[in-house]
C-alpha cells in the first residue's frame, strides 16, 4: 500500500504548461478542453502503476521500455513559425488530396487510376496499360528526387510532407488535443482509472479516429474507382463489392491502428527512410540540431558560468519521438521543428538570441561554412538531370494511340488456285478522351497485291480499342516468296504515324511455278 501511495505521488510529478517540470498535488482535469468538465479524478490507490519516467539517451528509444512495452508520448504543444507554416502546408497538402477526386480534367478526375479499364489519367494526360513502363521513370525520379533533397535539406520531406506526419499532426493528434486536451491532461487522462468521463472521452476519440480513417480510406478508393462509383457503392450493400469492401474494412483498420496507436513507431521501427538518410547526408546537410557552442555548459538562469541552454527541457517535452536533439542528430529525429518553436520561446522569454535549435548543418554549428556544391550533390544532382531528361523523352514518345498487328491463329498462310494469302488481325487502341479516325496504308506492295479490309478510315471511340481484320493477297503468277512489307497507321490530322513491320509467308515461289506448269497452267 505505501508503494502504492509512492507511485501515487509519482504520478504527481507532471508538465507545467510552460513546459517546467513540477510536483503538483491537484490531480484534477483542468477545464480549458471544449469537451465539457467530466470526473477525472485520479484516485492513486486505484490507477495504475506508472512506468517510470523517462529521460532520453542516446543509447535506449525512448518510447519502447525496458521490458519492452510502450511508452506512450504526450508531446506538448509548440508554438511559433514553423508550427504555424507546417500547419499551413500540411493542410494545403490534405486539401489537394482531397480535391484531386473532384477536379475534372478532360472528362476524368485530375489523377484517376483507372485499374478495371486499364487506364491511368493525370491531368488531362491519359496513360494506357501498354505505356505503363514510364512509371519507372516516374517512380525512380522520385527516388532522385528524394536523393537530391536529403543530400541538401536532410529530413525536410518527413517534416513537412510525408503523408504520415501530415495527418498524424494535423488530423489525427488534432482530434486527440480537442478531446482530451493538452499533453498534461492527456497523460493525467491516460493515468486516470476508466470512470464515466474517461470513458466518453475515449469512446467520444476512438470513434472520430476512425471515422477519419474511414473518410481517407473511402478518398483513396476513389483515386481508383471515382467518386461517383464509390457513392454508388456505399449506398448497395457490402455483399455485392465484397472486395471493395474488404479493402476499405482492412485499410481503414491499418491506418487507425498506426495513427491512433502505432504513431511514430513507424518512424522509427518501419520507415527505411530514417535509417537511408545517414548514408544520404553528410556534414553539410541541412538538420535540425543544437548550437552546443553556445549552449552548453547548461543551467538555470543565473546560474554562475552557465551557457544558454536553461535546461528547460522544452525541447524534449514538444518532440513527437521523445528524443532530446542536444545529445546530436538521432535517427528518431522526423524533423519536425517544434523544438525549434519551443527553444525560440524560451530563448525569447530569457531575453536570450533565439536559435539555440536551428536549422543549419553539422559544419555550421561547429562553426564552419556549409558548402552546398559538393561531390555529394554534384553527383545527386546529376543523376536527378539524367533522370528527368530520360523521362522527359520517355514521356514524349508516347503517342495518343497503340497499334499492334498479329498473325491470325491457324495456318500461317494459305495457298489457292490464285493466290497466297495472309490473314492478320489490327488492333487500333484510342487514349484519347474523345473518338479518334484512323486510317491505314501498306508499304512495300508488289505488283498482284491486294488487301480486304481496312480500306477505309476507321473511327475508334474514345478510350477504346477495336480490332479488324486485315487480309493480304498476292497473285499466284506475281508471287516470288515471302517479302516484308510495313503497316502504317495515321490519325486524321497527320500528328503522329505508327509503324509495324510484318513477313508476307508463302511458300517458295518456284514449288508453285512446278505446280502451275504441271497443271498446265500459264504464267
Ligand atoms: S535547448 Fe532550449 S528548449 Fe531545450 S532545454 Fe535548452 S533552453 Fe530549454
Ligand atoms: S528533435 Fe526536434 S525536429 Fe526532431 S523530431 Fe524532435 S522535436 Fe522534431
Amino acid at each position: 500500500m505505501g508503494c502504492r501511495a509512492a507511485s501515487g505521488r509519482a504520478l504527481q510529478t507532471v508538465l507545467r504548461r510552460d513546459g517546467s517540470t513540477s510536483s503538483t498535488r491537484s490531480t484534477t482535469m483542468s477545464t480549458e478542453s471544449p469537451i465539457p468538465s467530466l470526473p477525472t479524478k485520479i484516485d492513486p490507490a486505484r490507477s495504475k502503476v506508472p512506468k517510470p519516467r523517462h529521460v532520453p539517451s542516446v543509447d535506449s528509444v525512448t518510447t519502447i521500455n525496458a521490458d519492452g512495452s510502450r511508452y506512450f508520448l504526450h508531446p506538448a504543444d509548440a508554438h511559433g513559425w514553423f508550427t504555424r507554416w507546417r500547419r499551413h502546408s500540411g493542410l494545403a497538402l490534405i486539401a489537394f488530396y482531397l480535391l484531386l477526386p473532384w477536379i475534372n480534367v478532360g472528362g476524368y478526375p485530375a489523377v484517376f487510376l483507372d485499374v478495371a479499364e486499364r487506364r491511368f489519367h493525370f491531368f488531362g494526360f491519359t496513360l494506357a496499360a501498354q505505356d505503363v513502363w514510364l512509371l519507372f521513370f516516374g517512380v525512380s525520379g522520385l527516388g532522385f528526387a528524394l536523393f537530391f533533397l536529403t543530400a541538401l535539406f536532410g529530413r525536410l520531406w518527413c517534416g513537412w510532407a510525408c503523408p504520415h506526419t501530415v495527418y498524424l499532426d494535423h488530423v489525427y493528434r488534432r482530434i486527440e488535443r480537442m478531446i482530451d486536451g493538452d499533453a498534461l491532461q492527456r497523460r493525467q487522462l491516460d493515468l486516470a482509472p476508466m470512470g464515466a468521463g474517461k470513458l466518453f472521452r475515449r469512446v467520444l476519440k476512438h470513434g472520430l479516429y476512425i471515422l477519419a480513417s474511414l473518410f481517407i480510406t473511402h478518398l483513396f478508393l476513389s483515386y481508383f474507382v471515382s467518386l461517383p462509383e464509390v457513392w454508388h457503392m456505399m449506398g448497395e450493400a457490402p455483399g455485392e463489392h465484397r472486395g471493395m469492401f474488404l479493402f476499405v474494412f482492412i485499410a481503414a483498420g491499418i491506418l487507425y491502428f498506426n495513427f491512433a496507436w502505432f504513431r511514430e513507431q513507424l518512424c522509427i521501427v518501419l520507415c527505411p527512410y530514417g535509417r537511408l538518410q545517414s548514408a544520404l547526408t553528410d556534414d553539410h546537410s541541412l538538420v535540425i540540431g543544437y548550437d552546443a557552442k553556445r549552449g552548453e555548459p547548461k543551467g538555470r538562469l543565473g546560474t554562475p558560468d552557465a551557457g544558454a541552454c536553461v535546461a528547460c527541457n522544452r525541447c524534449v517535452q514538444v518532440c513527437p519521438t521523445g528524443i532530446d536533439i542536444r545529445h546530436g542528430l538521432q535517427m528518431e529525429c522526423v524533423g519536425c521543428a517544434a523544438c525549434i518553436d519551443a527553444c525560440d520561446e524560451v530563448m525569447a522569454k530569457v531575453n536570450r538570441p533565439k536559435g539555440l535549435i536551428r536549422y543549419d548543418s553539422l559544419v555550421g554549428f561547429a562553426g564552419g561554412k556549409t558548402h552546398w556544391l559538393r561531390p555529394r550533390t554534384i553527383v545527386y544532382g546529376i543523376l536527378l538531370l539524367v533522370g528527368v531528361g530520360v523521362a522527359t523523352f520517355a514521356f514524349s514518345t508516347v503517342k495518343p494511340a497503340g497499334f499492334t498487328v498479329m498473325r491470325m491463329s491457324s495456318a500461317a498462310y494459305f495457298v489457292t488456285a490464285d493466290d497466297v494469302r495472309n490473314q492478320f488481325m489490327v488492333r487500333l487502341l484510342n487514349k484519347r478522351n474523345e473518338p479518334a479516325v484512323f486510317t491505314v496504308s501498306l508499304d512495300g506492295l508488289r505488283a498482284g497485291f491486294s488487301q480486304d479490309g481496312l480500306t477505309s478510315a476507321v473511327t475508334v471511340a474514345a478510350l477504346a480499342e477495336q480490332v479488324s481484320p486485315l487480309v493480304l493477297h498476292v497473285d499466284r503468277k506475281h508471287y516470288t516468296g515471302p517479302f516484308k512489307l510495313k503497316i502504317s497507321v495515321q490519325d486524321q490530322s497527320r500528328t503522329f504515324t505508327l509503324t509495324r513491320q510484318v513477313e508476307f509467308l508463302g511458300p517458295d515461289a518456284r514449288l508453285l511455278l512446278e505446280e502451275d506448269h504441271d497443271k498446265g497452267i500459264k504464267r
